[in-house]
Formats: C-alpha cells, structure tokens, sequence
C-alpha cells in the first residue's frame, strides 16, 4: 500500500491541490492535524480533504479553531490569524473538525500530530525528545507534524539516528522503528518555500520525502483581502 501523509495543511488550498497531484496514484491519504489556522480557505481545504477522503487526527491549529483555549498560547499573529479562521469556518468544517481525534492507529503506524506522549503540543526537535517519544509509541512508526520540518528519528541498537530529509530523500526502515515527519504542505519551516509532504510505501518498508512548487502568490493575495497578519503572508515566500 502506498499513503500520502500530508501534515499542517494550514488552509493554504493550492499547497493542498499541487501535494494531492504530485503524490499521484495513492491508496490512501493521512493527515497530521492542523488542517486549518494561518491561511485563508479553511472551508475550502476541509471540503476537499472530505472529498478525497482522508484520515487524520487533530492539530493544536484544529482545537483552537473549534474554540479550545489552544489559542491562548498562540502568538499574536497566530492568535490574529485563528480569530479570523474562527469567524469564517461554516457549521460543516467546525462539526468535521470537531470529529478529528488526536490520535489515530493505522497499520503499524500511530499518527499525532506532535508526539506520541504529548499528542497536540509538544515538538520532537533533539533526539533526546525523540528516544522519551520512541519509549511511547504504541507501534512500529509514529507519523508527526507540529515542527514544520521534514525530518526522521530512527532507532537503532538502542541509539537514535536523525535523518534531515530533502526532496526525493527515501529511507529503508527494514523493520526499524521510527518517528517521522513530512514537513508542511501550507506553511514549510525548513528555509524551502516548496510544500513538504512524504509517501509510505508499507510492502517496500519505505518513505520518501517530496516537495512541490505551488502558486504562493495566489495563497498570498487571498491572505491580504483577508486581511490576515502580513508576516504570515511574507514567511510564505521564504518558507521560515
Ligand atoms: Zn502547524
């Protein structure tokens, strides 16, 4: 079975639309949470995840926008930004939000969207957080998001490798266990402006990492008649 992962969509439709057509003939599409927060078509995203027919699970992004006190440790331009995403989502993209869990068991794979002991908020970025979060994940794979930023924690022999993936890097796990992330489809962290997502391949054991141009002008100009915070509309251009 080969799956799409795609994580921190962040309402940016035509990240989602470019991802969705470079992954190409899938048998399935997971998603990491924070689907909305940030961009400016959370309708329009949630519609299309719905249509494709996803499974997911549940960002601090997704929470606040459904009235969790998650937004009181956003930023200002975050807080700005998902006031805004809380104004606009129709009944239908709460009620489909509100139905994401924060975790989900798919195969051998546990997805989260920020680590398997601290589903919603904490960051697997050292590898001591990654070696605490590989002692708790329930299978052999924990798929994550939260950080932004493509990247692989493998254990072996009791030590934890760190994998910086680029795109068309594939990893050979031959069984190991590991937490991985594909990066962001919407708003990518890495200093690659390109949507960031990952493709399983469970027969092959392996996964490769993709990244894809998309239209960033179009995504910003809906952001400014939003009138959504001008910092979230420049770090789109550099992807930080
Ligand atoms: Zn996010």
């Amino acid at each position: 079975m080969r799956v799409a992962v795609l994580s921190d969509i962040h309402a940016n439709m035509p990240a989602l639309e470019a991802s969705v057509r470079a992954a190409g003939g899938v048998d399935g599409i997971w998603h990491l949470g924070d689907v909305v927060g940030y961009g400016p078509a959370p309708d329009q995203v949630v519609a299309r995840l719905q249509e494709l027919g996803v499974t997911g699970v549940r960002g601090n992004h997704d929470a606040a926008a459904i009235g969790g006190p998650e937004i009181d440790w956003f930023n200002p331009d975050a807080r700005r930004a998902m006031e805004w995403t809380r104004n606009s989502i129709s009944p239908s993209t709460r009620a489909w939000l509100t139905g994401l869990p924060p975790t989900a068991i798919l195969d051998e794979c546990s997805l989260v969207h920020g680590s398997p002991r601290d589903p919603m908020w904490e960051y697997i970025t050292s590898v001591p957080v990654a070696r605490a979060n590989l002692a708790a994940l329930g299978t052999r794979i924990g798929l994550h998001g939260h950080t932004h930023v493509p990247m692989a924690w493998i254990e072996e022999d009791g030590s934890v490798d760190v994998v910086g993936p680029g795109d068309g890097s594939i990893l050979e796990l031959r069984g190991r266990r590991a937490l991985v992330n594909p990066g962001s489809v919407g708003q990518p962290r890495d200093g690659d402006p390109r949507a960031a997502f990952l493709i399983l391949d469970t027969e092959k054991d392996s996964i490769s990492w993709h990244r894809v141009s998309y239209d960033i002008q179009a995504v910003q100009e809906a952001m400014r008649s939003a009138g959504l915070p001008a910092t979230l509309v420049a770090r789109l251009d550099s992807g930080s």
